[in-house]
């Protein structure tokens, strides 16, 4: 089976007892059991429900996983992993990691006696002796850096460490990590995976028992489960992400190449263009370059921000992967807890804004961006 047909088939049989055609959502938070201990694989929903376990063989499939453990978010997936070291335990990362994985690391498991180091991609290889885990994302957010994947999975194996990757950005239409040598792949399905901006989840995929196991422990343990109507919906969003995905890459190319000769944009950030420095790992492991651009523009902060309001179809919101486009301002939301310097050093820069581009006409998105860069210049 192809991505397109299996992201619309796999845990997605008809309902055996009815034969209704889309799965039923089970709200219940018990099950009853034939004896003590005797049940039909179900206890308890924070450690188990039907809809789980079909969003679970839907999503394992989509990355060549054999196992996958659905949360209540992203943040909750990477909590049940983390949950799963101990004191003393060292986890090296690639920088440009999402926010709430820094903060999660560095505000909280940190005062468990976890330890959590970043380094720019080319100081990694000699930061790796002794940790647990090399974690990182690509592409980045919000600069869209690629990393190779493949070699970095490479590098950690010969150390004997787990290679632990957040493939939200990308998503698996366009990126399989997994089968690139990476151990663990995580996912915000709040992102494409749901693909709605109506639903928030999260979901771990991994070959290894071991990894699997301890999600599951995780989740049970921690209480970090989701609903069964949210992982209905993700379910249900999951079905359209080939064509949606094909949409997201299309128009975001598009956009990308329309900012690159517009003479109010300083540089553009997006995988698939070919000037792009990551240009070439970007073709060698994605299949597509994904729905994400930045730009920086050639503005002042005030004269950014009125950019940003001129939008008629780009809501400015956070969240990425919905259908609907938006756009964001890092340096004054993401990232502004940073200090300038900081910022400007990352290349946060006050003129750099961040696009969710969604699945509208693409004609339509590129006359917004164009009548509000001439709002803006005039
Ligand atoms: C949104 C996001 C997360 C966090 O996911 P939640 O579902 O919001 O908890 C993690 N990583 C990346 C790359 C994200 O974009």
């Amino acid at each position: 089976m192809k991505f397109a047909t299996k992201v619309i088939h796999k845990g997605q049989e008809p309902d055996p007892s009815t034969g209704a055609v889309i799965p039923p959502i089970y709200m219940t938070s018990t099950f009853a059991q034939e004896a003590p201990g005797v049940n039909r694989g179900y206890e308890y929903t924070r450690a188990g429900n039907p809809n789980f376990t079909y969003l679970e063989q839907q999503v394992a499939n989509l990355e060549g996983a054999q196992y996958a453990t659905v949360f209540s978010s992203g943040m909750g997936a990477l909590t049940a992993l983390v949950s799963s070291l101990s004191q003393g335990d060292r986890v090296v990362a690639v920088d440009g990691v999402y926010g709430g994985t820094w903060r999660l690391f560095n505000q909280v498991f940190n005062r468990f006696g976890i330890q959590y180091d970043s380094f720019p991609v080319d100081q990694i290889e000699k930061a790796l002796k002794g940790a647990k885990w090399l974690f990182f994302e690509t592409p980045t957010n919000p600069l869209l850096e690629v990393f190779d994947i493949a070699a970095l999975a490479k590098l950690a194996k010969r150390e004997g460490l787990l290679t632990v990757v957040d493939n939200t950005f990308a998503c698996p239409y366009n990126q399989n990590p997994l089968t690139l040598g990476v151990d663990v792949v995580l996912h915000s399905s709040t992102k494409y995976l749901g693909g709605h901006s109506d639903v928030v989840g999260g979901v771990v995929m991994t070959n290894n028992l071991d990894i699997q196991t301890a999600a599951h422990f995780g989740r049970k343990a921690l209480g970090l489960n989701p609903s069964p109507f949210d992982c209905w919906l993700v379910s249900r969003g999951i079905k359209t992400l080939a064509v949606r995905m094909e949409k997201h890459n299309s128009n975001a190319l598009a956009i990308a190449q329309f900012l690159d000769k517009h003479f109010c944009v300083k540089k553009v950030y997006y995988p698939g263009l070919e000037t792009h420095p990551g240009y070439a790992v970007a073709k060698k492991q994605m299949c597509g370059f994904g729905g994400m651009v930045s730009a920086e523009f050639n503005l002042s902060l005030e004269k950014t921000k009125e950019l940003i309001s001129n939008f008629k179809l780009f809501t400015l919101a956070e969240s990425l992967g919905g259908v609907e486009s938006l756009v964001s301002h890092p340096a004054t939301m993401t990232h502004a807890s940073l200090s300038p310097e900081v910022r400007e050093r990352m290349g946060i820069t006050c003129g750099l804004v961040r696009f969710s581009v969604g699945i509208e006409d693409t004609q339509d998105l590129i006359d917004d961006l164009a009548a509000s860069l001439d709002k803006c210049v005039t």
